[in-house]
């Protein structure tokens, strides 16, 4: 049997993990079952979250309060910091907040696709606890075959990422 691909493994590799996103090539891993949940884990960190969490880009621009003119002016200064406005010498501003359109979340992927296995790796977050990870999930899918000896696990993600592990199900205890 072949070797565990993580880098630094010796153990056998009793999973197979088809690894699909739209901005990486297909990928697959042999790996032992430790690093079976461990590639689950980081590929399922490695993708964007749902996209109602994905912060919009906002655009601030500043106003004087009284004749409308745009002002090249930070929307954070205090009163006492700003100038007049140089058409009306007003001192009062109006603030506006833009929410921008709908990130694509496939154009921005597209930007960081990687070729070579497991790059995507540099994606990782780290320090979020597994419970969030599995939120962002969309869909998680076992098949445990006792008759065939089979263990099928599928994931699929909101942005369309998908991973696939299949193993004997002797190599995948409890
Ligand atoms: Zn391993
Ligand atoms: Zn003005």
């Amino acid at each position: 049997m072949a070797i565990c691909d993580w880098r630094g493994c010796s153990e056998c590799a009793t999973h197979v993990v088809d690894l699909v996103a739209p901005d990486i090539s297909t990928e697959r891993w042999g790996v032992c079952r430790p690093h079976d949940r461990e590639l689950k884990t980081k590929f399922v960190r490695s993708r964007p979250r749902k996209t109602p969490e994905l912060p919009l880009p906002t655009q601030t621009s500043v106003l004087c309060g009284q004749c409308k003119r745009v002002l090249p002016e930070r929307s954070g200064l205090l009163p006492t910091e700003r100038e007049p406005c140089p058409d009306c010498d007003s001192m009062s501003r109006s603030i506006n907040v833009e929410v921008g359109g709908t990130m694509s979340f496939h154009s921005s992927l597209h930007v960081r696709a990687r070729h070579s296995k497991g790059g995507w790796f540099v994606r990782t977050k780290t320090g979020d606890d597994y419970t969030r990870d599995l939120e962002a999930w969309g869909k998680r899918e076992l098949m445990i075959d006792n008759e065939h000896d089979r263990y099928r696990e599928v994931i699929d993600l909101y942005d369309g990422a998908r991973l696939e592990s299949n193993a004997r199900l002797r190599d995948h205890p409890g």
